[in-house]
């Protein structure tokens, strides 16, 4: 899946998206794996709410400054990106029962864009259970 960021920083909430792969894919029972392959992304799952999607923003940018010194902004100036990236992890595993994802009622599966914009990829693998 194709996704165009607009922000350096931005939560992108692909919860739609994932969902209709699972439902094309004909999946009963098994697990998604949603991951990005990209080195300052990350895939999380948690609350879609206005407030708390600046609260993780400004959470990121205090817990790891842009150009705070860091020896790999001499050559790419995004050193701050691929820490980030680091704490909140390229994968997320999702159940899936009765043809659905399991997802708590507040939980949505957000992309992160930490060093956008940019045209990213996200990786859906949706894998069926065997039966036993
Ligand atoms: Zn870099």
């Amino acid at each position: 899946m194709n996704i165009r960021t607009s922000e350096r920083i931005e939560l992108v909430d692909i919860t739609q998206e994932v969902k209709s792969e699972i439902h094309k894919s004909g999946i009963d029972n098994g697990i998604c794996v949603v991951s990005t392959s990209h080195t300052t992304t990350a895939i999380i799952l948690n609350e879609n709410e206005t407030g708390l999607r600046h609260d993780i923003l400004d959470f990121l940018e205090k817990l790891i400054p842009p150009l705070a010194g860091y020896q790999h902004d001499r050559i790419d100036n995004n050193a701050d990106a691929h820490l980030k990236a680091i704490i909140l992890g390229s994968s997320e595993t999702i159940p899936v029962t009765g043809g659905e994802l399991v997802l708590g009622t507040w939980q949505r599966i957000f992309f992160v864009e930490l060093d956008g914009p940019r045209q990213r990829t996200v990786n859906i693998a949706k894998i069926k259970k065997v039966q036993s």
